[in-house]
């Protein structure tokens, strides 16, 4: 191997929560067979954050990057399977759809099958939206399979992830990462020692008197970036003003009832509640508005809703929704809550983390540290930080409630550029601006638009091309296959079971589900 001296010879990680082992484990693979030593340092008396059960399909190539099986991942984690979410009361109060991680049938012609709903829509023929997409009827029939590898099958439309327990994710990763090589320190950072030529980082004090020194520095220590804001102070950009949801109170409760591959996130009056089905257990959440709520009134309308017994005390989280002003500075990279948080209702934390870590490694430094690869991931990761934040506004605007302060607060916000603009060429015509970054792709922009109510004035004229007849007969066909389909998918308990991925304390494999 050739010795470069210039080369980053070790990594410290700092902070063991999801993001923490997610950063080690992928670093110490992918950087495996070169001269780098990779620690992370945590401390058992801060822990983490403890919430972060729901996830975007984007996970799975991150853990099949690594290799890991998915059987064991999922038996290790309390693992169950999310086609998408189910929104209930966001356009109306009583309204319900599901933004499936998949398409509403397959295109004709080239042409999104929407375009024609919206025809039909027109024609006063229309079904719900709901019925013509197989992820949608398998979620609500709690039926799963894996994809079809063959396009021309309509069980082949969809993607999937998980829904697993955090923490023991982030065990399995820690295993992961230590069988890599990583080393890992227990201790409480007490001191960030700054190099006094570049203010760079250059090592950590620890309470027990060690000091780890590093030439790369990755801030995983949640919500206090304790090295990327307390130590370089690079400043945070407060969204507040069009993510106003700055708490939550979350709690576990008994897994009752079917086991809904799908997670849901009911609108309340201030905010919303997330139920997310684990094998082991459901986790639920509040996330809700200080300036609309009171904490107690906000723990009291979740524990009134919630549907089965409580497992343990509720857990109160406090956030203020925003990003860091850079996600990279000088030799720290930040990456997890400690780059930023933009609440919890597309499931988007984790996959930013993923992102970040995917970014990194694309540019991975050396010891020059050179500002113009600095600045093209602090671009990447704002636009992706932006294209999140949009997609989540617009299930706050895209709605006709005004029945509380929170939602009329909505009514009179001026949206972002970005978000004006997208929903302006989708009215017209139900045209989707396409975006180079985001991970949100049309299908999903599609489901929350048309869940909630924002229907286009027109649909696509080339949907002209076909008579009246031949768009019904179409329409006709595309639900009658999705319904035979999800009829003969299994349920969703019993797949899990029978792909040997019950974990072995679960109620899963015990009772059946
Ligand atoms: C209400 C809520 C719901 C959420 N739901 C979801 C969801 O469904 N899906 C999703 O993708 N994301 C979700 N998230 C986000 C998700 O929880 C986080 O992205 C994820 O847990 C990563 O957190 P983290 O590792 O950055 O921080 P943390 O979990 O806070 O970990 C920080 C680490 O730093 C260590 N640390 C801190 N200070 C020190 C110090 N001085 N010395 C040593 N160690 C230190 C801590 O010990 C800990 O190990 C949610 C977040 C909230 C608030």
């Amino acid at each position: 191997m050739r010795e470069n001296p210039e080369a980053i010879k070790s990594v410290c990680i700092l902070g063991g929560g999801t993001a923490g082992w997610m950063a080690a484990s992928a670093l110490a693979h992918k950087l495996q067979g070169l001269p780098v030593s990779v620690t992370l340092i945590e401390s058992e008396e801060i822990g983490t954050v403890g919430v972060g059960e729901a996830t975007l399909p984007h996970i799975r190539s991150f853990n099949a990057a690594l290799n890991i099986d998915e059987v064991t991942f999922m038996k290790a984690t309390e693992a169950t399977f999310k086609l998408g979410i189910e929104f209930c009361n966001w356009g109306r109060i009583g309204d319900r759809y599901i933004h499936p991680f998949g398409d509403y049938g397959t295109p004709i012609d080239g042409i999104p099958f929407y375009q024609y709903w919206l025809r039909l829509k027109q024609m006063g023929e229309a079904g719900r939206l709901d019925t013509y997409a197989y992820p949608i009827a398998i979620a609500e029939a709690n039926r799963f399979r894996h994809p079809a590898s063959d396009p021309a099958q309509i069980e082949s439309t969809f993607g999937y992830a998980y829904q697993f327990d955090a923490g023991r994710y982030a065990a399995f990763l820690r295993r992961f990462a230590e069988g890599h090589g990583v080393i890992r320190h227990e201790g409480k950072v007490v001191d960030c020692q700054l190099n006094p030529d570049n203010g760079h980082v250059a090592a950590l004090k620890l309470d027990n008197g060690a000091v780890i020194a590093a030439d790369l520095f990755v801030d995983c220590s949640g919500f206090r970036g304790l090295l990327i804001e307390q130590a370089l102070k690079t400043g945070y950009d407060d969204w507040s003003q069009w993510l106003p949801c700055n708490r939550a109170v979350a709690v576990p409760t008994e897994s009752r009832g079917g086991l809904t591959p799908f997670t849901r996130a009911t609108a309340l009056e201030a905010g919303w509640q997330w139920r997310i089905p684990l094998q082991h257990r459901t986790g639920n959440g509040h996330v809700y508005c200080s300036s609309f709520i009171s904490d107690e009134a906000a723990h009291a309308r979740l524990l009134g809703n919630l549907d089965a017994p409580t497992l343990a005390d509720p857990r109160q989280l406090y956030f203020t929704t925003g990003r860091r002003r850079q996600f990279w500075n000088r030799n720290v990279v930040a990456i997890g809550l400690a780059a930023g948080f933009l609440e919890p209702l597309e499931s988007t934390s984790i996959h930013l983390i993923q992102e970040g870590i995917t970014e990194l490694l694309q540019i991975f430094p050396d010891k020059h540290f050179r500002q113009s690869d600095i600045d093209e991931y602090n671009r990447r990761m704002g636009v992706n930080f932006e294209r999140v934040r949009d997609f989540l506004l617009l299930h706050y605007v895209a709605t006709q409630r005004d029945d509380t302060e929170m939602w009329r607060y909505f009514r009179n916000m001026t949206l972002p550029d970005s978000l004006e603009e997208k929903i302006q060429a989708w009215l017209t015509r139900g045209h989707l601006i396409r975006y180079e970054f985001g991970v949100f792709l049309p299908p999903s922009w599609v489901a929350v638009m048309l869940g909630q109510n924002l229907i286009p004035r027109h649909y696509d004229p080339r949907v002209d091309r076909l008579s009246s007849d031949e768009v019904r007969r179409a329409g006709d066909a595309l639900k009658q296959r999705v319904s035979a389909a999800a009829t003969a998918t299994p349920d969703h308990g019993a797949y899990i079971r029978k792909m040997g991925a019950a974990s072995d304390t679960g109620p899963l494999l015990a009772k059946g589900a």
